[in-house]
């Protein structure tokens, strides 16, 4: 297996201004591409110890890749060092030189001549062309050894190695790692994790569970030397996983739940309309952002105030006199409304107290009603998130109820 070093050069790493998050990333994908990285170094912007650490890097490593200090300035000297140290002599190129006089032109700046410097590469080597910003990337292969130098900001070199670093490296490539994400809601991590068991400690495949934002999930990893393999010997975990979490389980490898609600409404031919208090559009605006969804979707009624409620859903005024706006009642009467208003085959309901205050009668933040209704089918649920926090109990009711309605659809249509 070869084995790479990753040489990051910046004093301000040194010094603590900047997270060296390049180094995370490219362990992350060397790694995923079965490529041992055995040190990470850093070294600020000084010609002598740049080329010690990169003569030290290559008497140990297969691979180096360096990133940082590509610039235009006379600080940025890893192209210079580098390049010499390995061998290579540097000789100014045509086209690169164009496309970065392009990226000044389109951006409507004047190119700085010193930016010309970016034009020398490798006689020899192989350049990448930077997308996102001047300096281009290099890679030399000799002597069995291999040297990859990309800029320092992320947003630069992150999409260099995936379009051209990656395929530069393949040769090296051992395996593949494919990742498959099963999505639950209505189960806590913990008792998740309870229900996947021993297949927690599997080795390959993995099992990781973790949460987000009042889901949990299990990512489900296969390592083989090619995804086909990898995928055939992932899926019997997943199903496995999906057999013990049933009905918990809403989705796998989807962006969320909103994807499998409308996945499932289109095959069923159903609409849905929303009728929202607290959530203020959430709902509707979860449901269309999946592409497709204007089959389905049918309209959203954003209903705060309480007389509101009662003109546009014909919520009736006793329930909310009797019951409050936060109830199951009301809930009930909302998503009733919205369908039958709408002309629909579906209405759903969300109405609750987001936070951070208690209401007037004392109700919690956090405490919140979903209501559905189909022909011959009424039902509310109640949810209490535990939560002060506005952003989270918007979010986490919108994803509750759009639950409400994927597993009412599953098991009584
Ligand atoms: P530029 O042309 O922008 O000068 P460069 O290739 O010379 O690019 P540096 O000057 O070393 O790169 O770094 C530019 C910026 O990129 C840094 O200020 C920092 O924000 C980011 N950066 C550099 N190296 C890293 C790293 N290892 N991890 C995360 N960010 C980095």
């Amino acid at each position: 297996m070869a084995v790479c070093e990753i040489l990051s050069v910046g004093t301000e790493i040194l010094l603590g201004d900047i997270l060296n998050t390049n180094c995370k990333y490219l362990s992350t994908e060397l790694a995923n591409m079965g490529i041992s990285v055995l040190h990470h170094v850093t070294v600020g912007d000084n010609d002598e110890r740049l080329a010690e650490a990169f003569n030290t890097a290559m008497s140990r490593s297969d691979i180096v890749i360096a990133t940082g200090g590509l610039g235009p300035t006379p600080d940025d000297i890893t192209r210079d060092v580098c390049c010499r140290e390995f061998g290579f002599d540097l000789q100014f190129n045509e086209e690169v030189a164009d496309n970065i006089r392009c990226f000044f032109k389109t951006k409507g700046y004047n190119m700085p001549e010193n930016n010309l410097r970016q034009a020398y590469v490798p006689v020899g080597g192989t350049v990448f062309m930077n997308d996102n910003g001047t300096a281009p990337g290099l890679g030399m292969k000799k002597d069995g050894k291999c040297l990859v130098i990309m800029p320092g900001p992320p947003y630069e070199m992150a999409p260099m190695f995936k379009k051209s670093v990656e395929p530069f490296l393949e040769e090296y490539r051992t395996c593949t790692i494919v990742s498959h994400e099963i999505r639950t809601m209505g189960i806590g991590e913990s008792a998740m994790a309870q229900v996947a068991g021993e297949l927690l400690d599997s080795e390959n495949p993995t099992v990781a569970p973790y949460c987000k934002m009042g889901e949990s999930l299990l990512r489900v990893s296969a390592r083989a030397e090619n995804a086909e393999k990898a995928n055939e010997m992932a899926m019997p975990i997943i199903n496995e996983l999906k057999a013990r979490l049933g009905d918990y389980v809403y989705g796998i490898d989807v962006k969320g739940v909103e994807e499998s609600v409308v996945a499932l409404l289109k095959e069923k031919k159903l609409t849905v309309a929303t009728a929202e208090s607290c959530t203020a559009g959430l709902v509707a605006k979860r449901i269309t952002d999946v592409a497709g969804a204007s089959a389905v979707f049918h309209c959203g009624f954003v209903t705060y105030a309480n007389e509101i409620k009662e003109k546009m859903l014909g919520v009736k005024h006793e329930t909310l006199e009797k019951y409050g706006a936060v109830s199951a009642e009301t809930a009930r009467e909302m998503a009733e409304g919205a369908r039958l208003k709408s002309g629909a085959d579906i209405g759903i309901s969300v109405t609750g107290f987001a936070g951070p205050d208690a209401d007037e009668e004392g109700k919690a933040p956090g405490l919140i009603y979903l209501g559905l209704s189909a022909e011959n089918y009424l039902t509310a649920e109640k949810l209490e998130t535990g939560r002060n926090d506005r952003d989270f109990n918007r979010f986490v009711s919108a994803s509750a109820l759009l639950n409400l309605l994927r597993r009412y659809i599953e098991k009584e249509i």
